[in-house]
Order: structure tokens, then C-alpha cells, then sequence
């Protein structure tokens, strides 16, 4: 979604404007549909852009559910995700004459003679950030048995013969070079 920030900068310094981003589930077709590219199935987003010196500045809170798979059962999961998150844009282009522009940093998010940013481009960046690497179905996820594959948590139980089989074959080929 792009929201024009020329009437924010055009306003004093220190003027907020509140944005709001709350969809479930994305539509394909809508506003914010660039979500969906990082399996962001649905978002509820509250946050404010502040006129500051260099441009505005974004700052608020982001509550999405990510499409995943679990890492322990490989169960696929919409794995909830929340960012808190501040980002600084730096207008490159003055929005009315006599205002200086501040020089943006190399890797600085900028503003140009648009003066447009897109939202859903920073609320995607910020939920990848805040991404789990790792995400479980359940804190207690039993995962999937190392010996037989079988969901655990559908099904729960040890292969304690075969593995003791299997230990004291090992055992007995220890004894033998010891010897
Ligand atoms: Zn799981
Ligand atoms: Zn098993």
C-alpha cells in the first residue's frame, strides 16, 4: 500500500500520522498483497510515521501469522510473528521550497519526487526480521521419531529394544578390540 507523505512533511516537525494495515487473510488481489510473497497469510498492524528533520519516521507494531512448517514434526503451521519496528526514511527531494534536504546514508530507505512509501514493503521487511528460524507447531512439539519417522505426537513411543540390540552389538564389537 502506498500512502503519500507529502502532506505529513509539508505539516511542522514532530506532526504523527497514524496508520493502520489490518487484513485476514490477504487478498491476492488487494492492497496488500505483496505480503503474501513472504507467506504472510494475515496482518494487524498499528503504527505512526513522524515528520522528523531528514523524513518521516516510522515507528509501531506489526502482529502477522507466517505460513511455516514446524521444524520438529514438519507439520505446516501459520506461525504467528510479531515486530516492533523503527525506521527512519530520509526525503531526497525538498516537498516545498527552503527546506534543506539531509544527505541520506549509503543504505538509507529514501523518498523521491513521489513522495510515496510503500507500507506493505516495510511491514514484509519487518516480519521477515522477526521471522522465528525455527518455528514449532507447539512449544512441547514431540517431532517426528529419529528410528521409525512416525509423528510422536500422534503416536508416542521409543524403540528402547532396538536401540539396546543395536547398543550392545556395538558393545560386544568394543569388548572384542579391547582384547
Ligand atoms: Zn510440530
Ligand atoms: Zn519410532
Amino acid at each position: 500500500m502506498d500512502i503519500n507523505i507529502a502532506p505529513l512533511l509539508k505539516q511542522p516537525l514532530g506532526t504523527r500520522l497514524d496508520l493502520e494495515v489490518a487484513e485476514s487473510p490477504i487478498d491476492p488481489r488487494g492492497d496488500n498483497a505483496g505480503l503474501l510473497d513472504a507467506s504472510i497469510v494475515d496482518i494487524d498492524a498499528k503504527f505512526h510515521a513522524t515528520h522528523t528533520n531528514p523524513g518521516p519516521f516510522f515507528e509501531g507494531a506489526a502482529d502477522a501469522h507466517v505460513a511455516a512448517t514446524c521444524a520438529r514434526c514438519l507439520k505446516p503451521i501459520d506461525a504467528p510473528v510479531h515486530a516492533d519496528f523503527a525506521e527512519q526514511y530520509y526525503a531526497t527531494i525538498p516537498v516545498d521550497t527552503g527546506v534543506a534536504v539531509i544527505a541520506a546514508p549509503a543504505d538509507a530507505k529514501t523518498i523521491g519526487s513521489d513522495f510515496t512509501v510503500d507500507v506493505t514493503d516495510l511491514l514484509r521487511e519487518e516480519l521477515i526480521l522477526a521471522t522465528p528460524l525455527a518455528p514449532l507447531c507447539r512449544e512441547d512439539c514431540a517431532g517426528l521419531c529419529p528410528v521409525c519417522g512416525e509423528d510422536r505426537n500422534e503416536r508416542p513411543h521409543a524403540h528402547d529394544e532396538t536401540t539396546d540390540a543395536r547398543w550392545s552389538a556395538l558393545q560386544g564389537l568394543k569388548d572384542l578390540t579391547e582384547k
